[in-house]
């Protein structure tokens, strides 16, 4: 459970990985009020600060928690449908919509503990009409729900925002200081293109953010360009397919790309040219490279969308196309992938998602006037890659602590 903030706090490891500036040995950080005010050397930190509370973990790595810029809640491990095509795996999910309403809690909960276990200080969320913004505001983690709407289920296109801009007011009443809502649309095959443009419109005129589903698989590409496939006739309604483009040109055709945009998956069909439009909208990009696997999609273009300074971030998606909600995890998947480093993958789990969701400016790394968000990993001293063993570690459940806003959502130690 959580141990609330009172007077300033010294944490402390053996290893302290800012992200921000190289790591450093019995490296501290001075919190207070939830923020951090100092990081350096344990022992002058502790000098100056005399009446701070010091939480040292020697033979430890801390390092920022975990951002999951792309995830779902409301899914559970123990009865996922089968892999296989993407539209057999969606089919199968919504036929399963009604029975799974007696669980979808339970499953959120359990989920966001699972990523808290696994050192996620930040989450964004995605669920229908914000349906696990509950249990992600009573977990202890800082986070967003990206509410989707699905304009068949409510009126016209006009009807279909309003509603769903209303919905997000409602969900934002009486929520912890760093939890929010937004607005998602759901995806080029869900969502038609009036409403796309309209919630595209309305949201940015609000100054708020704008989550969506995009280029995930090839039959979304073959639905958008052929209006044929297995996503065509999903819902009975989306007849607008056949536009004879991309999805990323599609969705920059309805004014769905700006940098207020975080475009999760874009994992099947993105071609140079897709990447030159979306570094030029700024739009922001999430990858979710297990699921993609699972799911028979295609592997995310890294490489090119950092080379055009696309913000990339990382997204374990949810646990009927996906093993786990550790993040960590998830970077190791796509580290091996694409060959990174160990720096660059750390990076890419913790501050690349707080650029790409825009929140750096408060979390993402260890740095003075952030909050102290971060996690403590068990890791041997002695090695020679820091940054891997500190990764490995935390992917393969060596989290001992995780910590948001200067309070200890979990602590396995107990000290
Ligand atoms: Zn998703």
């Amino acid at each position: 459970m959580s141990e609330s903030r009172t007077g300033p706090v010294i944490f402390a490891a053996g290893t302290l990985m800012p992200i921000s500036s190289p790591p450093l040995r019995d490296g501290a950080l001075l919190v207070r009020e939830g923020r951090i005010e100092a990081v350096g050397d344990l022992t002058d930190i502790g000098r100056e600060n005399p009446e701070a509370e010091v939480r040292f973990f020697p033979n430890y790595t801390i390092i920022p928690g975990a951002i999951n810029a792309h995830a779902h809640l409301g899914f559970r491990r123990k009865d996922a449908p089968e892999g296989g095509t993407f539209s057999d795996w969606l089919r199968t999910l919504i036929e399963r919509l009604p029975e799974k309403e007696a669980w979808t809690a339970e499953a959120a909960r359990d989920c966001a503990r699972e990523a808290i276990v696994a050192g996620t200080t930040y989450m964004a969320e995605s669920s229908p009409y914000g349906e696990c913004l509950p249990q992600l505001a009573e977990s202890g983690m800082a986070g967003v729900v990206y509410a989707e709407f699905f304009p068949h289920e409510i009126g016209t296109p006009e009807e279909a925002v309003e509603f769903i801009v209303a919905k997000v007011r409602e969900l934002r009443e009486g929520l912890p200081e760093r939890v929010d809502a937004q607005v998602s649309v759901h995806s080029p095959y869900t969502v038609d293109p009036e409403s796309s443009r309209l919630a595209a419109h309305r949201t940015r005129e609000l100054g708020w953010k704008l989550a969506i589903h995009l280029s995930e698989s090839p039959e979304e590409v073959e639905f958008v360009k052929h209006g044929t496939g297995g996503l065509a006739d999903i819902f009975g309604t989306n007849d607008w397919g056949g536009m004879d483009v991309s999805p990323v040109r599609y969705a920059q055709d309805v004014e769905l790309l700006a940098p207020e945009t975080i475009a999760a998956h874009l994992a099947t069909g993105v071609s140079e040219e897709d990447i030159d439009v979306l570094a030029q909208t700024g739009v922001a990009a999430v990858l979710c490279p297990r699921s993609n696997y699972f799911l028979g999609c295609g592997v995310s273009p890294l490489p090119g969308l950092i080379a055009r300074g696309i913000r990339v971030g990382m997204g374990t998606d949810g646990l009927w196309s996906s093993p786990s909600m550790n993040l960590f995890e998830e970077t190791l998947f796509a580290m091996r992938l694409y060959g990174l480093s160990a720096a660059a993958g750390l990076e890419l789990a913790t501050l690349g998602g707080a650029q790409a969701l825009g929140i750096e400016s408060g979390t993402g790394t260890l740095e003075v006037g952030k909050w102290a968000d971060l996690a403590v990993v068990e890791t041997s001293q002695e090695d020679g890659d820091p940054e891997r063993s500190a990764l490995e570690a935390a992917a393969g459940g060596g989290v001992a602590a995780t910590v948001v806003g200067g309070d200890m959502i979990y602590n396995r130690l107990g000290t």
